[in-house]
């Protein structure tokens, strides 16, 4: 680990509220920033001192890679945020606007989906679940185990006094009994990956799919049906619980599609597709009130939204433009000296052909809804569909 480093090689990826160092300007503007060693060294072990022998507080172990955290308020990593940012080179940028632009390479972007993931975990999980001692970290961050472990490996060694609160001297003496966690298998904590089932539900005939909107999007857009995966759930039980539960609808045969890691915080995206069944593929959204709309598409209305520019954009990019469309709009109303109440019924009529016609929008092409409904309206997806009239 130590030889790892401090290799001339090693490539630091630092972050703040788990927003990457990113390039400001130049060729890489945009792109991911790492540092070296040499760049990040009086942060590390002034870190290390400061955080009484816990060299992993913040700092976590890739392939050749380290994530370095740089929260606010605690020197010396707040030096080096504010060195960083003062310099005009670098700024942290806002992950989910990284995980939108294009240019990223794919090692790259999963090299911040580690690092943003492993270090939200380790910040959160400081304390041990079973005892509430402090854990100490292993593995480069990739397990924690409770302190009190150390004082029954080497008791009274000064191995684990940086994890004894003052005046303590013995976890013996620290009040909180013995930990269960240190006397069996399952010692250890290691980190979560939260399994989410997104699919593409087709209609029977295999010509139609459903999705569906939530009341907070920008108008128009849809997406796949999606939903965390629950105890003792199969991923194809998932996907029959979910969409049963936002739309109503009975899925018949469900298959594996392709995965996209999530790292908001720490989710796996199993993009799967399922066909609804013959006479279970009646809509509707008063079960879990989770949907404000969702219907059946044509594969025509999906291609031509695919083809539409609209398609690149995100929700929040949507979400600007229909903002950007209202102010225009009540400036065309004030200019005509029309009613609020008139112009409302003028806006919905208009709305009201536009929608149904042209302005299904849909997920950009880094989401993986993107690629699942993109693969069904292409034909690259193969179905099992069933046999005509059984399933
Ligand atoms: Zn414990």
């Amino acid at each position: 680990m130590n030889s790892a480093l401090t290799s001339p090689d090693a490539k630091f990826v630092l972050l703040k509220n788990l927003n990457p160092l990113c390039h400001k300007g130049g060729e890489r503007d945009g792109l991911l920033a790492t540092l070296s060693w040499d760049q990040v060294k009086p942060t590390i072990t002034e870190s290390v001192k400061l955080s009484g022998g816990d060299p992993s507080k913040g700092l976590v172990y890739g392939p050749d890679a380290f994530g370095l955290s740089l929260p606010q308020g605690q020197t010396p990593t707040e030096r080096l945020r504010e060195e960083l940012e003062s310099s005009g080179e670098y700024d942290f940028v806002d992950t989910r606007a990284l995980a939108r632009s294009e240019g990223w390479e794919r090692y790259e972007a999963a090299l911040v989906a580690q690092a943003r993931s492993m270090i939200d975990w380790n910040e959160r999980n400081q304390f041990c679940p079973a005892c509430s001692r402090r854990q100490y970290s292993l593995w480069g961050g990739y397990k924690r185990g409770c302190s009190s472990a150390l004082g029954v490996a080497a008791e009274g060694s000064e191995f684990a006094k940086p994890f004894l609160p003052p005046p303590h001297r013995s976890f013996k003496e620290d009040g909180k009994g013995f930990c269960p966690s240190t006397k069996v298998l399952s010692n250890f904590c290691y980190s979560r990956l939260d399994p989410v089932v997104i699919m593409c539900i087709i209609s029977p005939d295999g010509e139609k799919i459903l999705l569906g909107r939530q009341k907070s999007w920008p108008k128009g857009m849809m997406s796949c049906l999606a939903g965390f995966c629950e105890a003792g759930e199969s991923l194809e039980e998932s996907v029959r619980r979910e969409v049963f539960e936002e739309a109503g609808v009975g899925v018949g045969a469900v298959i594996y599609h392709s995965t996209q890691p999530w790292p908001f915080p720490n989710s796996l995206m199993c993009g799967m597709m399922g066909v609804a069944i013959e006479g279970q593929d009646k809509i509707r959204l008063d079960l879990d009130n989770e949907l404000e709309e969702a219907r059946f598409f044509t594969r025509q209305e999906v291609l031509e939204a695919l083809s539409s520019s609209t398609s690149n954009f995100s929700k929040d990019d949507l979400a600007k433009i229909d903002e950007k469309v209202r102010k225009e709009m009540e400036e065309e109303r004030k200019a005509k000296g029309i009613s609020e109440e008139e112009w409302t019924k003028t806006v919905e009529e208009r709305e009201k052909t536009e929608i149904r016609r042209t302005s299904l929008r849909l997920p950009p092409p880094s989401a993986i809804a993107h690629t699942l409904v993109a693969s069904w309206a292409r034909k690259e997806a193969v179905i099992p569909l069933p046999p005509k009239g059984k399933m």
